[in-house]
């Protein structure tokens, strides 16, 4: 819950600044209805959260945010839909037989048409037997969530390059590829 009476928060579109409908996720802009000292008015967050609509179990009536689900910069647009990064680990992180690293790789074809290839490494310790089965498992119940149809390939545990910077897991040679 945040107290509605105190603070404005819109969920909108990084892209374009417009509103998203509640339940979406969006990047969290903050106005301050009673702080003197230094307000904030309309304050890019560049968190990413969504509205949780309905009403809340517990009675209070104040709306309710989720909680903070990654970065706008880290944002994907991928054949006109946004993509996060932590929507992908959310739904990577449903399956026990996969591990937590994973690279996104954005390629554009000769006719312009973008593709996504989204690797996958396999938990430690799991065998490589149900691979075909899992990939295409875990693109299913990305494209019902996200929204995107993906290629996804599982890998061996160990070889994905580690890294701590969400943005560093996001290769986009959309761009290069046209030069
Ligand atoms: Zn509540």
């Amino acid at each position: 819950h945040y107290w509605a009476d105190l603070f404005i928060i819109e969920v909108l579109d990084p892209e374009t600044l417009e509103p998203v409908p509640d339940g979406e996720v969006g990047e969290m802009v903050v106005t301050s209805l009673r702080k003197e000292a230094v307000p904030l008015l309309r304050y890019r967050t560049h968190d990413l959260t969504r509205i949780i609509p309905g009403a809340c179990a517990c009675g209070l009536a104040m709306p309710r945010h989720d909680r903070i689900l990654g970065r706008s910069d880290d944002m994907i647009i991928y054949r006109g839909v946004n993509i996060y990064p932590g929507q992908i680990m959310d739904v990577i992180g449903e399956f026990p037989e996969l591990g937590g690293e994973y690279q996104v790789e954005l390629t554009r074809d000769a006719r312009g048409l973008d593709h996504l290839t989204l690797t996958v490494e396999r938990a430690g310790g799991a065998t490589a037997g149900g691979d075909a089965a899992l990939a295409g498992t875990l693109a299913g119940r990305l494209r019902s969530r996200i929204l995107a149809r993906m290629d996804v390939k599982v890998a061996d545990y160990g070889s994905l390059p580690r890294t701590f910077s969400k943005s560093k897991r996001v290769l986009d040679k959309r761009y290069a590829d046209a030069n």
